[in-house]
């Protein structure tokens, strides 16, 4: 058997490959899936991929994912922007809001401190947050990251930094699976972690 198919199908194979979470073994099955498909769910995968890199940008305030900048959150009077939920990732703020517990507004980070990957605080966006602040409209940030360790040096590193600022600075309470992702924990036990939330 070859190792590797001729052209267009490796091609394919090898782009899925190098997309996380996807093995090379399900790379292939994927490939092999969008060659019996039909035309038109074919074309409208490679659409939507398209349209994504066309469409999609960075809020220029927040940082999350949007059509429009600024997000709908940032452009919305109804919203409290005394009080900022910072967050590692745009998915991040897709499994707060999907609490329905929180009405503030989000900053994204854009990752968490983690020097054995060599990500410091100068490589996430604390100095677009040091900006927010400098109004006083700001009453509260919750530093909402990942219980894992890197979320934890970064809680520690901006909860220090923030310290000196005229605001509260709050976490989530405890209470989330330790050692894993924001986006895996259930919607009652992040509402809960975020209605609890306590001094940082
Ligand atoms: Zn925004």
């Amino acid at each position: 058997m070859a190792l590797a198919y001729d052209g267009a199908i490796q091609h394919l194979i090898d782009g899925f490959a190098r997309l996380p979470g996807i093995g090379p073994k399900g790379a292939q099955r994927i490939a092999f899936y969008l060659l019996s498909a039909s035309d038109e769910e074919a074309q409208d995968l490679a659409d939507a991929i398209r349209e994504v890199k066309e469409k999609v940008r960075f809020c220029e305030i927040c940082g999350n994912v949007c059509e429009t900048s600024p997000c709908p959150v940032c452009s919305d009077p109804r919203r409290d922007h005394s009080i900022i939920c910072v967050v590692e990732e745009p998915k991040d703020v897709m499994s707060i809001e999907r609490t329905r517990e929180f009405h503030g507004v989000y900053h994204v980070l854009g990752g968490a401190i983690n020097p054995m990957a060599n990500v410091g605080p100068g490589d996430l966006a604390i100095p677009k947050l040091l900006d927010r602040l400098k109004t006083d409209e700001v009453k509260e940030i919750i530093l909402a990251l990942d219980p894992n360790i890197e979320g934890e040096a970064t809680v520690t590193y901006l909860s220090r930094l923030l310290s000196p600022l005229d605001l509260k600075v709050t976490r989530l309470a405890s209470g989330l699976p330790v050692g894993s992702d924001l986006e895996y924990a259930d919607e009652i036990t992040l509402g809960r972690a975020l209605e609890g939330r306590q001094e940082a």
